[in-house]
C-alpha cells in the first residue's frame, strides 16, 4: 500500500504509515506499548512517559506516542531494561496516588493497577508524595460526574479532552507540584461551569478518578457485562455499550470505545447520562383500560381483544380510514415496518404516519424532487475534510452533538464555517461569517445569494449543463432577487451575504448542513428545494465531503421513513399508487392494498376534531406535547371514539387514551435503527422489560391477530428479511452483515459494500431538477398586538417532549425548566430581568417561563425549547402547515411577552 513502510518492534515486522507515531503503528498492529496520557483522539503530550521505547541507532529512550515512525526503524519495547524504566515510572505515579493498587477494589477498568501488576511495582518506593486530598471538590454537588482525587494520576487526559475535542474548556489544572489537582476555573461547581456533561472526561480517565456519580460503588468492571447498541436519542446513531450488572440486571453506566463507527467513542450528555429512564419507577408495567373515567390494570389478553374488537367494529361502521396509525421513530425499523403493515394489510388504510411530518418530511419531499432521493447525501466521517461548511437552520452542537464534534474537528483543521441562523449558537459564535437573519426569510436570502453567484459567474456551468435540468426557468426566477433588498428584509449585512455566497461557491469542497430551522416552516419543502438548488448550482454534490446533509432529528426517523410508515410511500420509498409495486406487496402480504391515499398526523388531528376520524393508535409518540396548538390537539383527541397508546411512560397523550399498552424501550429488545447517514445498525437487548411490558413488534403482531391478520414472526431479523425482500435499496442488508459497523443504503445486493455518498456521476432521478422558488413570508407576521417573532427548538440537555431526559438527574440539574431567550434590548423594553418569570403569549395560549437574557437572539425574536411538560411551548405554536407535507410552522409565529402578573 502506498505511504506504508515496514518497521520492527522487538524483531517483529509491522507496517507503519507516513506521519504515524510509533505508538499508533504498534497499537494498530496489535503490539502492546503501555500508556496513560495517550488517547488516539488527542494531540500527544508524552507526559506520563510510560510509552518509552528504545530505537536502534539513537541515543537514550524515546516516547512512542510522539515519535514518528520512520522506514526501517528497529524498536525495543518488551525488554528488561525498558521494563525497569517503566516500573520506575509506575512507582513515581504511585507516589502521587494515595491508594494501594494491591488492595484497591474501586470502580472502573484501572490502567494503573494493570501496569502496577505487570511491572511488579513497589508501591512504597517513593513514599506518599501527594498532599492529602479533600473530600469536597468541584464535583461535590454535581449529579452526573464525580472526581475522586485519590484515584487521579494527573495524566491530564480529561483536561485535554475537554479542551481539544469538546472545546468546552470546563476542566483545568489547579495548584502546582504535590498539590496539583483537576478542577474547574476558580473551583466552581462543574454544573455551573461551561461543562456540557459530554462525559468525555469519564471515558478517557484511565483510573476511574472521573466517574459517573450514579455508578460509584455499584459494580466493578468484572461485575459488569457490556452490550453494544445504538443510542436511542438523536439521529447521529452513536454506538455505545450499556454496562449491565451481571447479578442485578440493571444498567450501571454507559461507555463507548474509541474507533467505533460514527462516534469514535465520543458521546453527548444524552448518550452518556440520560438512561435513568430505563429503570424508572414511572415505567408502565401492565396494560391499562379506562373504566368509568379511570385506568385499571388489565391482562394482555383482555387489552388486545378489546383493541382488535373496537378496530374491527369501527372499520365495519366507518370504513378503514376511520382508524389512523401513528408509528414511532423511537422504535426499531422492524416495528415501524410492522406498524405500516398493520395499517395497510390488517386495517386496509393508508392512514399511517410517523414523526417525520413534525420535522423532516419536507426533506423527504424536497430532496426527492431535486435528486430522486430524500436522504442525507454524505457521511459523518467526511465532515472533517470539508473545506467550507454552510450550516443553515441547525444548532448542530446541541441537536446533533457528535456531528458538532466533527465540525469542530474540521474547524481546527482550518475549514471555513458559514452559519445562517437567527440565533447565535456555538457554531455561530465560532463562524467566519454568521448571517443572523430574520426567522422564515431563508428563501429570500438563498435566492439572492444564488443570483449573486450567477452574476459573478461562480456557478459550475459544466455541472449544471451535464447533470441538471430546468436551469433556465430557475435562473430567470432569480433575476428579480436583489441581494441588497434581501439583506435589508432579513436584517443582515449584504456584504456578508455576498461573501458567504462566493466562499460557498468556491469551496473545495463545500457541504450544506441543515435541520429543522429549514423544514419547520409553512414553506419547508421550498426551503429544502432551495438547498438542493444551491448545491447543484455550484456542483457541490455527488462527491466526498460535500452535498446536502439534513441531520435527522429522532434516532430512527430515517428508518421510520425507509420502512414506509407514511401515507404515500411503501417501504423503500416505493410509490403506494404504482401498480407493479402494489402487486408485489399484495402478493407478499396476501391482501389487496388500500385504494385511498390516507393522511398525515396533522390530518389525523384535524379529522378527529371534525369527527371524521373515529380511532387512533399511537405508538411511542406524544402528539399532545409535540404537535402545534396544544389546546386544539387535546380537544380533537377528546372527540375520538377510541384512542390506543403504546408507550413506556404515561405521556400527555396516553392520559387521554382508552387503552394503554406497555412497550419495551430500546435497551430491552433486539432490532435495528437507521441513522441520518443511512446506516442500518443493530439495537441489542441488554436488560429485561419491567413488569409485563413487551417489545412493540410483539404487541403489533398480537393486535394484527386480534384483527384477523397473522404476523407470525419469531425474531425481528425475520421482519427485516421480509422488508429486504420487498425494498430493492435495502435488499443486500441482513443481520449477519451489520453486526460490526452496520451498512449504509443503497445496498442492493448481498455483496454490495453500502453507499457512503449519493449521486456520484448521476442523480437517483437521472438529472438533478432545479425548482424556481418564490419567497413567501411566515404565515403569522408580527403586529401591534403580538410584536415579536417566537421561534422554538431543541437544547443539548433534553430530548423532544422530555419524557425520557427529564428523568435523567444530571441533565435535569443542568436544565431544570422552560425558559425564553431574549435580547437585552427586548428585555429592557418590557422591563424584564434575567431569571424572572415571564408570560409568553400567542393567539393560541399563554405559558410562563424563566427569562434568559443574552446576546444570542435578535431584538425582534424570542426563542423557547419545547421539552417541558409543565410549561408546554406547543400551547403557543401555530398550526399552519407546509402544503406539501403538512409540517407545521414551529419556527415562527407572532408573540408577546410581559413580566409575570403585569397587566
Ligand atoms: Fe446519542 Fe445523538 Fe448524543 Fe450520539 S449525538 S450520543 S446519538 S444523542
Amino acid at each position: 500500500m502506498s505511504g506504508t513502510f515496514p518497521i520492527t518492534i522487538d524483531g517483529k515486522e509491522i507496517a507503519a504509515r507516513d506521519g504515524q507515531m510509533i505508538l499508533e503503528a504498534a497499537l494498530a498492529a496489535g503490539v502492546k506499548i503501555p500508556h496513560f496520557c495517550h488517547d488516539p483522539r488527542l494531540t500527544p503530550v508524552a507526559s506520563c512517559r510510560m510509552c518509552i521505547v528504545g530505537i536502534d541507532g539513537r541515543d537514550g529512550y524515546h516516547t512512542a506516542c510522539n515519535t514518528p515512525a520512520k522506514p526501517g526503524m528497529r524498536i525495543l519495547n518488551d525488554v528488561p531494561e525498558i521494563a525497569d524504566l517503566r516500573r520506575e515510572n509506575v512507582e513515581l505515579i504511585l507516589a502521587h496516588h494515595n491508594l494501594r493498587c494491591t488492595s484497591c477494589d474501586r470502580d472502573g477498568d484501572c490502567g494503573l493497577q494493570e501496569y502496577a501488576y505487570l511491572y511488579q511495582a513497589n508501591e512504597k518506593r517513593f513514599g506518599a508524595f501527594s498532599a492529602p486530598t479533600k473530600k469536597e471538590n468541584y464535583t461535590s454537588a454535581n449529579r452526573g460526574i464525580d472526581y475522586d482525587p485519590e484515584l487521579c494520576i494527573r495524566c491530564g487526559r480529561c483536561v485535554r479532552f475537554c479542551d481539544e475535542i469538546q472545546m468546552a474548556k470546563a476542566l483545568t489544572w489547579k495548584e502546582r507540584g504535590r498539590d496539583t489537582e483537576i478542577s474547574t476555573a476558580f473551583g466552581i461547581q462543574l454544573h455551573e461551569s461551561s461543562c456540557e456533561l459530554c462525559g468525555g472526561c469519564v471515558r478517557v480517565c484511565p483510573t476511574g478518578a472521573m466517574y459517573e456519580k450514579g455508578a460509584r460503588g455499584k459494580g466493578r468492571a468484572v461485575d459488569l457485562r457490556k452490550v453494544r447498541t445504538t443510542c436511542t436519542y438523536c439521529g447521529v446513531g452513536c454506538q455505545l455499550d450499556l454496562n449491565v450488572h451481571k447479578e442485578t440486571g440493571k444498567i450501571i453506566r454507559v461507555t463507548s470505545e474509541p474507533g467505533c463507527v460514527i462516534n469514535d467513542g465520543n458521546l453527548c450528555v444524552k448518550g452518556h447520562f440520560a438512561f435513568d429512564f430505563v429503570h424508572s419507577p414511572e415505567r408502565l408495567t401492565t396494560p391499562l383500560i379506562r373504566r368509568n373515567g379511570s385506568f385499571e390494570s388489565a391482562s394482555w389478553e383482555e387489552a388486545i381483544e378489546l383493541v382488535g374488537r373496537r378496530f374491527r367494529e369501527i372499520r365495519k361502521k366507518h370504513g378503514p380510514d376511520g382508524v389512523a396509525f401513528l408509528s414511532s421513530c423511537r422504535c426499531t425499523n422492524e416495528e415501524n415496518y410492522l406498524m405500516q403493515k398493520l395499517a395497510r394489510a390488517a386495517m386496509g388504510t393508508n392512514m399511517i404516519d410517523q414523526c417525520a411530518t413534525t420535522c423532516h418530511a419536507p426533506t423527504v419531499a424536497g430532496l426527492a424532487a431535486a435528486f430522486g432521493s430524500g436522504a442525507m447525501t454524505n457521511s459523518v466521517d467526511e465532515i472533517k475534510d470539508v473545506d467550507v461548511m454552510f450550516v443553515i437552520g441547525s444548532n448542530t452542537t446541541e441537536a446533533h452533538p457528535i456531528v458538532g464534534l466533527e465540525m469542530k474537528k474540521a474547524l481546527r483543521r482550518g475549514a471555513t464555517l458559514i452559519v445562517v441562523d437567527p440565533r447565535q449558537t456555538w457554531l455561530a459564535r465560532h463562524a467566519h461569517i454568521h448571517i443572523q437573519h430574520r426567522p422564515g426569510s431563508d428563501n429570500f436570502l438563498i435566492n439572492a445569494m444564488m443570483n449573486h453567484i450567477i452574476q459573478k459567474r461562480l456557478h459550475n456551468k459544466e455541472f449544471v449543463e451535464s447533470r441538471c435540468e430546468n436551469f433556465e426557468a430557475f435562473r430567470k426566477n432569480l433575476e428579480k432577487c436583489d441581494i441588497e433588498e434581501a439583506a435589508a428584509y432579513c436584517g443582515v449585512s449584504a456584504e456578508d451575504c455576498k461573501r458567504a455566497a462566493e466562499i460557498y461557491a468556491k469551496g473545495n469542497p463545500s457541504a450544506i448542513f441543515y435541520t429543522l430551522g429549514i423544514t419547520e416552516h409553512s414553506c419547508g419543502t421550498d426551503n429544502v428545494k432551495n438547498q438542493a438548488n444551491l448545491a447543484m448550482l455550484c456542483g457541490q454534490i455527488g462527491k466526498r465531503s460535500s452535498g446536502v446533509n439534513p441531520l435527522r432529528g429522532q434516532n430512527n426517523v430515517q428508518g421510520g421513513c425507509d420502512m414506509g410508515a407514511m401515507p404515500h410511500k411503501l417501504p423503500g420509498y416505493q410509490n403506494w399508487d404504482d401498480p407493479a409495486t402494489r402487486e408485489k406487496f399484495a402478493k407478499r402480504w396476501g391482501v389487496e392494498l388500500p385504494e385511498n391515499k390516507g393522511g398525515r398526523v396533522t390530518d389525523f388531528i384535524e379529522q378527529a376534531g371534525e369527527g371524521a376520524l373515529k380511532a387512533f393508535y399511537v405508538m411511542g409518540e406524544d402528539p399532545v406535547s409535540s404537535e402545534p396548538n396544544q389546546p386544539k390537539v387535546i380537544a380533537a383527541l377528546g372527540k375520538l371514539d377510541f384512542l390506543v397508546c403504546q408507550e413506556i411512560f404515561m405521556s400527555e397523550t396516553a392520559k387521554h387514551a382508552d387503552v394503554i399498552l406497555p412497550g419495551a424501550c430500546f435497551a430491552e429488545k433486539d432490532g435495528t435503527f437507521t441513522c441520518s447517514e443511512r446506516r442500518v445498525q443493530r439495537v441489542r437487548k441488554a436488560v429485561d422489560p419491567p413488569g409485563q411490558a413487551r417489545p412493540d413488534w410483539q404487541i403489533i403482531a398480537d393486535v394484527a391477530h386480534a384483527m384477523g391478520y397473522e404476523m407470525p414472526y419469531g425474531h425481528p431479523s425475520e421482519i427485516w428479511d421480509e422488508l429486504a425482500s420487498l425494498a430493492p435499496s435495502m435488499a443486500g442488508i441482513s443481520y449477519d452483515r451489520i453486526e460490526e459497523t452496520g451498512l449504509q443504503w443503497p445496498c442492493p445486493t448481498r455483496d454490495h459494500p453500502g453507499t457512503k455518498y449519493l449521486h456520484e456521476g448521476r442523480f437517483t432521478r437521472g438529472l438533478g431538477f432545479f425548482t424556481p422558488i418564490t419567497f413567501a413570508p411566515q404565515k403569522e407576521e408580527p403586529d401591534d398586538d403580538y410584536p415579536l417573532i417566537l421561534s422554538t427548538g431543541r437544547t443539548l440537555y433534553h430530548y423532544n417532549v422530555g419524557n425520557m431526559t427529564r428523568k435523567a438527574a444530571a441533565a435535569n440539574q443542568k436544565q431544570p425548566g422552560n425558559f425564553v431567550e431574549m435580547h437585552p434590548r427586548t428585555a429592557k423594553r418590557y422591563g424584564i430581568k434575567q431569571g424572572e418569570p415571564v408570560e409568553v403569549e400567542t393567539r393560541r395560549g399563554r405559558i410562563v417561563a424563566r427569562a434568559e437574557v443574552g446576546e444570542k437572539m435578535r431584538v425582534d425574536t424570542i426563542w423557547m425549547p419545547f421539552h417541558f411538560v409543565e410549561a408546554p411551548t406547543n400551547v403557543l405554536t401555530n398550526d399552519v402547515f407546509d402544503p406539501v407535507t403538512r409540517t407545521a410552522e414551529y419556527k415562527c409565529c407572532a408573540a408577546r411577552i410581559r413580566r409575570k402578573g403585569k397587566r
